[in-house]
């Protein structure tokens, strides 16, 4: 009975597909339960081949060699070797983070970083480190942040908050793998200080109308260690530390890394790709 149930199911569900495809629907909107039968009759009448499409093939993509690596049509932001794809967000001026065996740690006196380039919707992966031995609770603990996008005024954007939750109890919309002050990730899925951590991305850029009025909200799913903390998560605005959110128009963005000013050892990122989507 179940076995035919599931697949009366999944005939339904394609004469819904089929439906939604065909030229010769008729005008007008008639009720689920009406295009039910006459979905289900009609796929009574088809061949396998009606519902095999060949046509637009997926364009390749090589996979990088390890889970993790970049895949061939990556952005790659932070190869392990220079800061050329990032600036001082202050002014623009080239970033001051040193590198150094493949790392880039966070210059907390330099201040924050940013893309040179700007984007709309990605795939981002990018690896942090809070340093062993790291001091302070809260989150006066291995702050820092990616900004998945600015919104042009001064650090302001959305953050998806990089700290060191391991053992360090901290508002839960401020925990690592928060939207900050917006979502609480779905789980605690932090390595110890000392390992490395990894963040995967899809991040929706909003999309505000000619009057700056927002048209589509900004939507994401993020990956910490291979772990869902954010699924398809509908953010309410720019992350703010003070106050309710709000969206302000902006168009294509870069990505900002944050270095905040809390007094504990600063953290260290490695590569960090993107693929535009
Ligand atoms: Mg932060």
């Amino acid at each position: 009975m179940r076995a035919r149930l599931t697949s009366l199911l999944a005939f339904s569900a394609l004469g819904a597909v089929v439906a939604g495809c065909s030229h010769s629907a008729p005008s007008g909107a008639p009720s689920p339960s009406a295009i039910a039968p006459a979905a289900s009759s009609r796929s009574a009448q088809m061949k396998p081949e009606d519902t095999e499409f060949w046509t637009p093939v997926p364009r390749v993509v090589t996979p990088g060699a390890t889970y993790g690596a970049p895949p061939s049509d990556a952005i790659v932001l932070f190869g392990g070797t220079d800061m050329n794809e990032w600036v001082q967000m202050k002014d623009k001026s080239p970033a001051q983070w040193p590198v150094s065996d493949g790392v880039v740690t966070v210059n907390k006196k330099a201040g924050s970083i940013e893309t040179k380039r700007s984007f709309n919707n990605y795939q981002l992966h990018i690896e942090w480190r809070i340093p062993e031995g790291i001091t302070g609770t809260s989150q006066a603990r291995g702050n820092s942040g990616v900004f998945l996008a600015t919104i042009g005024r001064g650090e302001d954007g959305y953050e998806l908050q990089v700290l060191d939750s391991y053992n360090n109890a901290t508002y839960v919309t401020g925990q690592a793998g928060s939207i900050y002050k917006q979502s609480v990730p779905l789980v605690n899925a932090n390595r110890k200080p000392g390992e490395w951590q990894q963040y995967d991305v899809i991040w929706t850029a909003p999309v505000f109308n000619a009057d700056g009025s927002l048209k589509s909200p900004a939507y994401v799913t993020a990956f910490f260690n291979g772990v869902l903390v954010q699924n398809h998560f509908q953010l309410r605005g720019y992350t703010k530390y003070i106050g309710i959110p709000e969206y302000v128009p902006h168009g294509p963005s870069p990505i900002e890394l944050q270095a905040h000013g809390d007094p504990s050892a600063p953290i260290s990122y490695r590569n960090i790709w993107l693929r535009e989507l």
